[in-house]
């Protein structure tokens, strides 16, 4: 079964796991995804049913896993955790379903990649809590239908627009987390340096904060860092001062940007004149996947302005040049 629940362990996961809120009352920001959530938990709870299937939106590190969980704790109810890519066989994904417990939350992450095959058994399976599986083979096969377990799907995506339109219409509650503020992201190092047993002051934390690029994920790598730099070369404790100086050294720039922002950036200002630039060809001159550049790099890029997206493709905007050091050529207004 171990397949069924990979992709292989990251030597992250379990620090990670280490600092997930397990309730939603923990879970830091995203005050309307946690007010909706609240509100849906409860009321299904008084009735004793399970929640309604919930698609969480948004790019990586901002707490979707984190969600499922909480989902799954505040029901009271057990979860089961698999991917899109990793289902590969209708069988995989029929014996999963087939084992869940009453109300049980499957969490399918990655689910904009899961196979066409796949999401056709999904489709019954959410709605009515049935699936139809083929059994025996050429003019002997037959198909039979299975009962499920009432069961909440949490599906979880990067990019909502990758979905195809039958499986998004069948989530009842969809959630787009945002990028965090500074501040919030502050609350989270705190909460995290208060895990780890590290101290930190509060502008130590909100100088992290401000250079997590918005995600938590960062926020708490950052923070492991912080941490290695101020007990080898300090007295331990984060300071805002400590934490500068550690962030310099990582090459995490006073803004947040990292080596990779930054060579996307610079490759779309000085190989391609500005931009506008296709992906593909952006991708190809930073020696990054597509997918990288669409997932992780440029959604936050965008987000604080620095990259603007065109049907033309992509343009850096003149707060890029300043940042930079570098002087904006005059654009002719379109
Ligand atoms: P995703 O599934 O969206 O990639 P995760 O749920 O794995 O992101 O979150 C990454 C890390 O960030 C986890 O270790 C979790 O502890 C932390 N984290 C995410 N969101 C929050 C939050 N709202 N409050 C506190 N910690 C969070």
């Amino acid at each position: 079964e171990a397949r069924l629940i990979g992709p292989a362990a990251r030597p992250e996961d379990a620090f990670e796991r280490a600092l997930r809120p397990k309730r939603l009352a923990e879970y830091i920001g995203q005050p309307k995804v946690r007010e909706q959530l609240d509100l849906f938990i409860q009321a299904a709870r008084r009735r004793g049913e399970a929640l309604d299937h919930v698609l969480l939106f948004g790019p990586p590190g901002l707490g979707k896993t984190t969600l499922a969980h909480i989902i799954a704790g505040e029901m009271g109810v057990g979860l089961k955790q698999t991917s899109g890519p990793v289902l590969e066989r209708p069988g995989d994904l029929a014996a999963i379903l087939t084992n869940l417990e009453p109300n049980d939350v499957l969490f399918i992450d990655e689910i904009h990649r899961l196979s066409p095959v796949i999401e056709e058994i999904l489709y019954p399976a959410m709605e009515d809590y049935q699936i139809d599986i083929m059994i025996g083979e050429g003019p002997a096969a037959r198909s039979i239908k299975l009962d499920l377990a009432p069961f909440t799907l949490v599906g979880a995506t990067t990019r909502a627009g990758m979905l195809t339109n039958p499986l998004r219409d069948r989530f009842g509650i969809v959630a787009r987390l945002e990028f965090y503020a500074p501040e919030d992201l502050a609350h989270i190092v705190r909460r995290s340096a208060q895990l780890l047993d590290v101290r930190i002051d509060e502008a130590g934390a909100l100088e992290i904060a401000r250079r997590a690029r918005g995600t938590p994920r960062i926020a708490n790598r950052l923070l492991r860092r912080v941490r290695d730099f101020a007990e080898v070369r300090a007295a331990g404790a984060i300071t805002a001062e400590i934490a500068d100086r550690a962030l310099a050294l990582l090459d995490v720039d006073p803004l947040g940007l990292d080596l990779m922002d930054r060579k996307l950036l610079s490759a779309v200002i000085e190989k391609f004149a500005g931009g506008p630039v296709g992906l593909d060809n952006l991708a190809a001159a930073i020696g990054e996947s597509a997918d990288t550049i669409e997932d992780v790099l440029e959604p936050y890029l965008i987000q604080q302005g620095y990259l603007q997206r065109t049907p033309r493709g992509r343009i850096a905007t003149p707060a890029v040049y300043a940042h930079l050091g570098l002087k904006a050529p005059p654009r002719p207004e379109t």
